[in-house]
């Protein structure tokens, strides 16, 4: 069976070298829907507890929130850079503590002080889909993502290899210790 979760992510993109409206500057919500698939946990009755699947995407992809994500050949990478220089907050503000943990992959790398992921192609929702994959596959035994950003939207299904051993009281995921990172238990 699977757990379902969604979350929402505020952000400003443009498709650098896209013919149509696009190519401009401009800014979405976009809704992450990540279904987790395991067997279901007896005790707990769940497959994966949803606000817990939501706390280990939202810990990573909160560096796309309220966010520029620019692709990393575009030109406005570096003016914009230039001018958060001169507002002297590109390399962080007491006030930017919404921050995720930055992250760098083939795909894509997070700015979490200046709130800015440049990315190796265009963030389409296609794009992002396989964003989020690679930086949650090893986290959550992902079955499907959904993104969607105004009238786009296009999904994914992945098959699932291993199943995860998981805490008996909250449902959770083991940590490599065999113990439950939220209540403590541990296997033994
Ligand atoms: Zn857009
Ligand atoms: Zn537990």
């Amino acid at each position: 069976m699977r757990s379902i979760t969604t979350l929402e992510l505020q952000y400003a993109h443009r498709f650098y070298g896209f013919q149509g409206e696009a190519m401009y500057l401009h800014g979405h919500t976009g809704i992450l829907t990540i279904e987790v698939e395991d067997d279901i946990t007896p005790m707990v009755n769940m497959v994966y507890p949803c606000n817990e699947i939501k706390k280990v995407a939202w810990d990573i992809l909160r560096n796309f929130d309220h966010a520029l994500v620019l692709r990393e050949d575009d030109p406005l990478l570096p003016a914009i850079l230039d001018v958060y220089d001169r507002q002297n907050i590109r390399l962080g503000h007491p006030l930017n503590t919404m921050k995720g943990e930055a992250f760098c992959t083939p795909l894509a790398v997070a700015y979490p002080n200046c709130r800015l992921v440049v990315t190796k192609e265009s963030m389409t929702v296609e794009g992002m889909i396989k964003i989020v994959y690679d930086l949650l596959k090893d986290k959550l035994p992902i079955a499907k993502l959904t993104f969607s950003s105004g009238v786009n939207m296009a999904s994914q299904c992945y098959e699932i290899h291993k199943h995860l051993d998981k805490c008996p009281v909250c449902g959770v995921a083991l940590g490599e210790n065999g113990k439950c990172p939220k209540c403590g238990w541990k296997k033994k």
